[in-house]
């Protein structure tokens, strides 16, 4: 959910609140009950939308992966596992092979090591 939703979630829910407890001051408890009752809707909707967001945000985070990437030669056996840098996409041509020197290095697999399995 957009930032910006949220934000005008909380401003009904805390005019709303307001709103509800004057009203109740003024003894119309009807129409407070009618306001609280936004104020909770804005905030629970609030709450559950950020609490959603973290365990998504959250995954990445809790389960730290080193990205690797593959290089192999077109020409000969060589192959190397090395990190991944940003900009690298499969089958994209890294330069010259160090082992038969032919320019055919190329990327052949990227992929995602879990941290904690080792
Ligand atoms: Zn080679």
């Amino acid at each position: 959910m957009p930032m910006l939703i949220s934000l005008i979630l909380v401003i009904i829910g805390v005019t709303t609140l307001s709103e509800g407890v004057r009203l109740f001051e003024e003894g119309k408890s009807q129409t407070a009950l009618l306001y609280l009752s936004v104020t909770v809707f804005a905030f629970g909707f609030v709450m559950f939308s950020i609490t959603r967001a973290r365990r998504g945000y959250a995954i990445p985070f809790m389960t730290p992966s080193k990205v690797m990437s593959v290089v192999r030669c077109a020409q000969c056996s060589f192959k190397q596992i090395k990190n991944f840098a940003i900009g690298e996409f499969v089958l994209k041509a890294v330069g010259n092979c160090t082992q038969c020197g032919n320019p055919a290095l190329f990327i052949n697999e990227i992929y995602a090591e879990d941290i904690k399995k080792r």
